[in-house]
């Protein structure tokens, strides 16, 4: 690498959100940014973006982070432009709202695609590639609801939960190659998450009575501000620490907190 060459990172989901946030403060702080989610035109808005916040280069590739063939050709063709990824943030995923017994398998399995299994893919596609570099920095983004489970959210807590104990065992296999893994355990954050389906709109709508959604550009400061820093895993809010503590030393009590959550959103979704 030319001393003088940018720093290189890939953001999934970086068309909305979250990941939209991320790509542009690492734009700020002069990393060359490769974009990838499926809409293409969301794609291009934020390279547009990346490109008056700053950024040396940046390249829009259409993924979906569910077919591994999509997932490498998205890791070759940033080498190919760039020849180097410094940092990979596996943020894709979406929610989805319904009580365990009445998930469909379908969308159970569809929901570990993309929100497992595309982290999967990425971690898996640029570990070669930070092996042989010996240096870079992964992170994956869970939530804090991947550490305690909650009503109505059974199937997407699974997919988080199935994120962080993979983080977890990756950060250490690849601690002696000079990599970083960070697992990002957002709270409640202010995107359009909660958009995704009409009892998803209701979740939302509910959850926006309590103060304290986070605004996604903070969930990305902390982001970035940890590149190249050994931290195991980043948790958001005062609440989301409040709720992995209290699920680790009493998930009885827990429980009956939940159960106040659960009557609540239930008469709220009519059910
Ligand atoms: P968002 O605004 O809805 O963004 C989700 C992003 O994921 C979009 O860019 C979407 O782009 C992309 N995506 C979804 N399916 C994909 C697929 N199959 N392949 C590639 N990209 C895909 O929501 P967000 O809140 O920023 O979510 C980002 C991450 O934060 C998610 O993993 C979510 O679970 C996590 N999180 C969110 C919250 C919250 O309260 N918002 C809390 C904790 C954790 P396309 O539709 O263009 O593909």
């Amino acid at each position: 690498m030319n001393v003088s060459d940018p720093r290189v990172a890939i953001v999934t989901g970086a068309s909305s959100g979250i990941g939209k946030e991320t790509a542009l403060e690492l734009s700020r702080r002069g990393y060359a940014v490769v974009l990838a989610a499926r809409r293409a035109d969301r794609l291009r808005e934020v390279a547009a973006q990346c490109q008056a916040a700053g950024c040396p280069a940046v390249l829009p590739v259409p993924t979906d982070v569910a077919h591994q063939p999509q997932v490498q050709a998205l890791v070759e063709q940033t080498l190919n432009r760039f020849g180097r990824i410094d940092v990979m943030v596996n943020n894709a995923g979406y929610g989805l709202f319904d009580m365990v017994h009445q998930t469909d398998d379908e969308q159970m399995r569809r929901i570990f695609d993309v929100n497992f299994f595309g982290v999967f893919h990425g971690c898996k596609a640029v570990a070669p590639v930070m092996i042989a570099q010996q240096s870079g920095h992964i992170f994956n983004v869970s939530s804090v609801i991947g550490r305690r489970g909650t009503p109505f959210h059974g199937a997407y807590c699974a997919t988080k939960f199935a994120v962080i104990g993979l983080t977890d065992a990756m950060r250490v296999e690849m601690k002696r190659c000079g990599v970083r893994v960070t697992a990002v355990l957002p709270a409640l954050t202010e995107t359009e998450f909660f958009d995704q389906s009409i009892r998803g709109r209701a979740v939302g709508s509910s959850f926006r009575n309590f103060k304290g959604f986070t605004p996604p550009a903070a969930v990305a400061r902390r982001i970035v501000g940890t590149i190249g820093k050994n931290k195991p895993e980043l948790v958001f809010t005062f609440g989301g620490k409040l709720l992995t503590l209290l699920a680790a030393i009493s998930p009885r009590l827990t429980d009956r907190m939940m159960q106040y959550y659960f009557r609540d959103l239930a008469k709220r979704m009519g059910l």
